[in-house]
């Protein structure tokens, strides 16, 4: 008997055994900070994870690991002894752990075309991950976001399908590594299926509240969960193909979109979820729902178990009142609005994951590793990504790279020393924050190492150098806000007021000018382009900022490609706009100079 053959019997033995009770907990995944590891013994909970911020106190990798194994030991108390699966969002390195070594966020990966490196990439997380004994990562996104107003632009890789297709299943081969079952190996949860980056700006009521901070009048609408247009060939030509393909590289979980089409819930959407996934892609591994998300589907509580479950979710991520959807789920199947043949197909599908992770062998991983997380090596390959992924838009007169002894160098902008915002959303917080919230090297820390001895690095984070000599370099940096999600909905993608007259501020004290951004997707930078000489788009690069000093002294050359294109002005977004204006962008999607 074949290894595949064997685990298949010992599942069906397995679920013959179990009550109805017990397979519903293996349905259900709860928020940490929702229950203690003693209720996970009581109501046979399958899953626990973090959320975004989701760090046990202090914030150390061996609290992390304490707190995984606690849950773990607490599923291995029960009469079934079915292991746990523990799940984080390390979306760009296991970001939720202080001192963890943090990545460009995927929007930058996609610019280094490098397959390779982000299955390395992939690799690096899964080492730190399995470090603190979790299984599972919600990650790679697969989303092809198609309108850069969406605050989870950063989260895509690319606008481009082939492109998001490819890297994505570089990361779920780097992430699961050659066998599932090692442990360092972690199970990918590839998102959000489907259509989520095609959603249409004002088809969703406003999430979020940073309006204010863009100096935007308060908005109703959003577009972070909306509705995807576009009939279904085109919503499967252009989101499709990168699950088919992640598919294929051996992913064996899918997280469900937020987002609705055709008028109908994703998370309800038995079509798109059964028939495409499972049956025609071949899926088959579980699938999970988002935070909260089958409550969408309906104000009736009662009537979202019975439509999610139906049309195919396995496995629900219910934060919060997991007693209730238990308790929904258990009483459909006793009145038969949800058939006992579907429970058993969800929790097969989820011990068969388990078993293939190795989780029935080797439920809990030694806390011998945990000095791999931050580690130098990993660091280095972090700092290789943030040189790959920068992107040189501007480079009149070849002024970069710098040279080493520039006797003053002034930088300004609060982004150059600051980690928070180096990092973006999804770093300790869910929506990150600014400040020094983690270990890293900024820019300003990278440019000062960089420089010869005797010149002179001087920094004001507002730009007021006061009078006196003009300097040979200005170097401004400037970064979005930290956002997450539907709070980093924008309508208008314009730099503000403020950080224009930053860049004046410090044009008039220096005769060449580079400007460095921080973001989370293309901005409009015509209220200062002219008045740079050089303009650099580093993303969100993450703790390694000795990366971007390589390029800005010529260490290393650049090599990034937009991955996705640079519009001109509002009027050229969404992406369809794009197309359809007779003009083409300010950078096209592959631009990038090399310098
Ligand atoms: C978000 C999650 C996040 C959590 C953090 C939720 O509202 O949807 O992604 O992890 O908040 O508290
Ligand atoms: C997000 C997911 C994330 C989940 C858990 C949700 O709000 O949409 O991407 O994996 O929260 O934090």
């Amino acid at each position: 008997m074949d290894k595949t053959m064997a685990s298949s019997s010992a599942v069906a033995a397995l679920l013959s055994n179990m009550t109805l009770e017990e397979k519903v907990g293996q349905m259900t995944q709860v928020e940490k900070n929702s229950l203690a590891p003693a209720d996970v013994t009581r109501s046979f909970i399958g899953s626990v994870l973090s959320g975004g911020g989701g760090y046990p106190t202090p914030n150390t990798p061996e609290n992390w690991h304490a707190m995984v194994t606690g849950f773990q030991q607490a599923a291995l108390a029960t009469r079934l002894r079915i292991p746990l699966l523990y799940g984080v969002d390390a979306v760009h390195g296991h970001n939720n752990v202080k001192g963890a070594t943090l990545f460009p966020h995927n929007i930058g990966l996609g610019a280094t075309r490098d397959p390779g490196l982000v299955q390395r990439i992939g690799r690096a997380t899964a080492v730190e991950v399995a470090a603190t004994s979790v299984h599972w990562n919600f990650a790679p996104a697969l989303t092809v976001p198609q309108d850069i107003r969406w605050g989870r632009s950063y989260e895509g890789y690319s606008e481009d399908t082939a492109l998001v297709a490819e890297l994505g299943a570089a990361y779920v081969r780097g992430l699961q590594g050659a066998d599932l079952r090692a442990p360092d190996a972690v199970l990918a949860s590839v998102k959000h299926y489907l259509g989520d980056g095609g959603t249409q700006w004002g088809s969703v009521p406003r999430f979020g509240a940073m309006d204010e901070l863009w100096g935007e009048p308060e908005r109703t609408i959003g577009i972070d969960q909306g509705q995807t247009s576009g009939s279904e060939d085109s919503v499967r030509a252009i989101h499709l193909p990168p699950y088919a393909a992640a598919v294929r590289a051996g992913a064996l979980n899918v997280m469900a979109s937020f987002s609705s089409w055709d008028g109908v819930k994703m998370h309800a959407h038995r079509h798109l979820l059964t028939e495409v996934l499972k049956g025609e892609l071949g899926f088959s591994g579980f699938l999970l729902s988002d935070w909260m998300a089958i409550n969408q589907i309906d104000p009736d509580y009662y009537t979202c178990v019975v439509q999610s479950i139906s049309a195919g979710v396995d496995m629900v991520m219910a934060p919060f009142d997991y007693h209730l959807f238990i308790a929904t789920l258990v009483d459909a199947v006793e009145k038969g609005y949800v058939p006992l043949g579907r429970i058993d197909d969800a929790v097969t599908r989820i011990l068969r994951v388990k078993q293939a992770c190795g989780l029935f062998e080797q439920p809990t991983i030694a806390p011998d590793r945990l000095d791999t997380i931050g580690s130098a090596e990993h660091r280095a390959l972090a700092r290789e990504a943030v040189r790959k992924s920068a992107v040189l838009l501007k480079n009149a007169g070849g002024a970069l790279p710098l040279d080493k002894n520039t006797p003053l160098v002034l930088v300004a902008g609060q982004g150059a020393n600051d980690l928070g915002l180096q990092c973006g959303g999804w770093t300790i917080e869910w929506m990150g924050q600014a400040g020094p919230l983690t270990t890293g090297t900024t820019l300003l820390e990278a440019l000062r190492a960089s420089a010869a001895p005797g010149s002179e690095v001087r920094y004001a984070a507002d730009g007021e150098f006061g009078s006196g000599e003009l300097a040979e370099v200005g170097v401004v940096v400037l970064s979005e806000p930290p956002y997450a999600e539907g709070v980093g909905d924008r309508a208008n993608l314009a730099l503000r007021p403020a950080e224009a007259a930053l860049v004046q501020r410090v044009r008039a004290r220096c005769r060449k000018l580079v400007l460095v951004l921080y973001s989370g997707r293309p901005l409009l930078l015509n209220a200062v382009l002219d008045q740079c000489d050089a303009v650099v788009a580093a993303w969100l690069p993450g703790s390694e900022g000795q990366g971007l000093a390589d390029l800005l002294y010529g260490a290393e050359k650049f090599s990034g490609k937009l991955s996705f294109a640079w519009p001109r002005s509002m009027a050229q977004v969404p992406h369809s706009a794009l197309a359809a204006s007779a003009e083409g962008p300010l950078w096209a999607f592959g631009y990038g100079l090399t310098a």
